[in-house]
């Protein structure tokens, strides 16, 4: 027997309210703050991701899906949403739209990664995007969007973490800082911040482990090495935020899993605490569109883990209907009383009333069992002696009634 690839699972009808709901409202959220959609493909050139996540990130050094095509070109499977983006922002010359462009997707993207809950080999994010602007204004309305999009979905227990990590300009200074701090303790450090240590220092700050995590408590914090340009975006978010009247806290170990992010970085997760719990992250990446060959064009942008979502939805207690069952089922008894089923299913969804008819020659009780498990509001019974008057049974599935009507009044019954 197949299986579903590990890491990966199906989205069963019964849960396809709750992936509705989360498009439905990503739409809406998307409209009110003047962000449009945008789709890109499954797979990029695998340069796309190795290049924007850099090395000695856990995405590019083991969970990037790698595949050369029959042709020899060298691709990968989706492993985030903003690279995308700013490729096909370069690609089709948005550059030249009035700035910022902002644009939202639903998009599956797929890492090589331990499954666990809340932790899958192929997730899908919702991800929002404004670039081409600089402005803090535009980093405070990004989190008031996060806020609003989960608030909107029905999401109460969740809290925003804030930092910045500086530019091109402090951040090396930081860094230094923290290698430093970091010396004294390296005997001490895990296998995985040992390789951070010399690969990405910022990582270090992240580390899961208890003994790591105490010692990245004490660790210099970014905020005292921003430049001064740097201070003042990150005053100015902060500022904004307050007017916005969304409550958040700074995070001094807050930095983020891709390299490409610079000055505000901030991270949802929900009230209950995991380690694997975030529901969502973002923050500014003024350097990426430049280093994928364009000019250099502030961005920022935002995303959250849908699967995540839906999780908390189910566990603060949101339910979301699952999508609607059809309005009629149609059974019948007989040969002729068969085809005369089909014609009055035609004519029934030429009307636009939803309609399933029974198929084979089950009994009328089997037959009213599967209306049942449709969770139809009505079955249409025909059978020969409705065949010889024009009529049909029309019967109320959960008031469990049934009237004999005639055929020709069956739209008006239905409506
Ligand atoms: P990232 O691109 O890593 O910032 O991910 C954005 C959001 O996607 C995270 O905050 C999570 O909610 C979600 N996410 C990331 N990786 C996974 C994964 N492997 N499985 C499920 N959700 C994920």
């Amino acid at each position: 027997m197949y299986k579903a690839p590990r890491g990966t699972s199906d989205i069963l009808p019964e849960e396809q309210g709750y992936w509705r709901h989360v498009t439905d409202v990503a739409a809406s959220i998307g409209l009110l703050y003047g962000y449009r959609p945008i789709a890109t493909p499954i797979f990029e050139d695998a340069q796309l991701f190795l290049r924007s996540a850099a090395v000695g990130t856990d995405l590019a050094d083991k969970e990037m899906y790698v595949f050369n095509d029959p042709g020899g070109q060298q691709l990968s499977l989706k492993a985030e949403g903003t690279a995308p983006v700013c490729r096909a922002y370069l690609e089709h010359g948005m550059f030249n739209l009035p700035q910022p462009v902002k644009l939202y997707y639903i998009t599956p993207a797929f890492r090589f990664e331990r499954p666990q809950a809340g932790r899958y080999r192929q997730h899908y994010q919702c991800g929002f995007e404004a670039i081409g602007e600089a402005d803090p204004i535009i980093d405070a309305e990004l989190i008031d969007l996060a806020q609003r999009f989960l608030c909107s979905l029905g999401l109460s227990e969740f809290s925003i973490g804030l930092n910045s990590i500086g530019c091109q300009t402090c951040q090396p200074q930081y860094v230094e800082a923290l290698k430093e701090y970091y010396s004294s303790y390296f005997s001490e450090l895990c296998p995985d911040c040992e390789l951070r240590f010399v690969r990405n220092p910022l990582r270090l700050l992240d580390c899961k482990k208890e003994h790591c995590h105490k010692i990245a408590d004490a660790a210099p914090k970014t905020l005292d090495y921003l430049c001064t340009e740097c201070q003042t975006h990150f005053k100015d978010v902060q500022h904004y935020l307050v007017a916005l009247r969304i409550p958040f806290s700074i995070k001094h170990r807050l930095v983020r899993g891709l390299d490409y992010y610079s000055r505000t970085v901030f991270e949802i997760e929900p009230l209950e605490e995991k380690s694997q719990s975030a529901l969502g992250g973002g923050g500014r990446y003024d350097n990426l569109i430049e280093q994928l060959g364009g000019n250099p064009t502030p961005a920022v942008g935002f995303a959250t883990g849908v699967e995540r979502i839906i999780a908390n939805l189910h566990k603060q207690g949101v339910s979301i209907a699952s999508c609607t069952a059809p309005v009629a089922f149609i059974a019948h008894m007989g040969k002729e009383a068969k085809l005369a089923a089909i014609e009055l299913g035609a004519r029934l969804r030429r009307s636009g009333v939803s309609v399933v008819i029974a198929t084979g020659s089950k009994s009328l009780k089997s037959q009213l069992r599967q209306a049942n498990s449709l969770n139809t509001s009505y079955a249409i019974i025909i059978g020969e002696q409705e065949l010889s008057t024009a009529t049909v049974v029309l019967r109320d599935m959960k008031a469990k009634g049934q009237t004999t009507i005639p055929l020709a009044h069956i739209e008006k019954a239905l409506s």
